[in-house]
């Protein structure tokens, strides 16, 4: 169902007057984590100003250590949905079982799924049964014909509205925190007919090199970008290191625009 023989057109996929793949090129970009009403409302102030309409920020965190922030739950959905309200933007949130879908359901408008649950069947057959878009990461070790399956399990349960992200993948490397497998954009691009995107933040790890992933991105196809963002990265409750400040959004998003690539 995700070939490109079983259909051949493009799929667009439509929230709230946005557009993902179609003519247009797309940003997601908002917090790893939802960490409060103040943060989501300054990170989506400086969204809308740029012209950037969808936004994304973790509730249910997958986390490496269980001591780690685990996110603010149905608690944190509910501040993304009053953002949303106000501002009219499309919200992205991962879930990480089937029992939290309902939930999520209720405050935001697309279902992400993280690279640890790319091959959570049941979760996959789960969001396959809603009528919401999803945004399916590819696996941190999973090769493209495995992605590929993945979404074929969404579509299997009549959900076609799904969107494929490369977030980088495991390799020797380390001067990265995973490795941008630029490859699989064009891949994904010919073989399948859903829209593919570059996460350049999870899969560098790396500030400094973002913005010429994203455009290799772009070059390769691509049709949107992720990143993610924060007020006071420093003081950030996950990937600190790693998301903007509110200055380096601008850079990267005037870098992005200048090099005119982006559409
Ligand atoms: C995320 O995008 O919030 C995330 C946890 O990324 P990944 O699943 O790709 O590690
Ligand atoms: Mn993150």
């Amino acid at each position: 169902l995700v070939s490109r023989e079983h259909q051949s057109e493009d799929t667009i996929i439509r929230v709230k007057g946005t557009e993902i793949g179609g003519s247009r090129h797309t940003l997601i970009a908002g917090p790893c984590s939802i960490e409060s009403k103040e943060q989501l409302e300054t990170v989506a102030a400086a969204l809308k100003k740029a012209g950037v309409t969808i936004l994304r920020g973790g509730a249910f965190k997958p986390r490496t250590s269980p001591y780690n922030f685990q996110g603010l739950g149905e608690d944190g959905l509910k501040m993304m949905k009053e953002v949303a309200d106000k501002t009219g933007m499309v919200t992205i949130s991962e879930v990480m079982t089937p029992g939290q879908i309902e939930t999520a359901a209720r405050y935001i408008d697309i279902f992400q799924i993280g690279a640890r649950n790319m091959q959570n069947f049941d979760l996959l057959r789960a969001v396959g049964q809603t009528q919401k878009p999803v945004l399916l990461k590819r696996g941190l070790s999973a090769t493209i014909e495995e992605f590929k399956f993945a979404a074929e399990y969404i579509l299997d349960r009549g959900n076609d509205q799904v969107m494929l992200m490369e977030r980088g993948i495991r390799t020797f490397e380390k001067a990265t925190r995973n490795t941008l497998d630029i490859s699989a954009v064009p891949i994904l691009k010919q073989e399948t007919h859903l829209p593919v995107l570059v996460d350049v933040t999870h899969s560098t790890g790396r500030k400094d090199i973002m913005l010429p992933c994203a455009k290799a991105g772009l070059a390769a196809g691509a049709d949107g970008v992720m990143i993610e963002m924060h007020p006071n990265p420093s003081k950030a409750l996950s990937d600190s290191k790693q998301q903007l400040n509110m200055e380096e959004f601008q850079a990267f998003w005037k870098g992005l625009c200048d090099s005119g690539l982006f559409r």
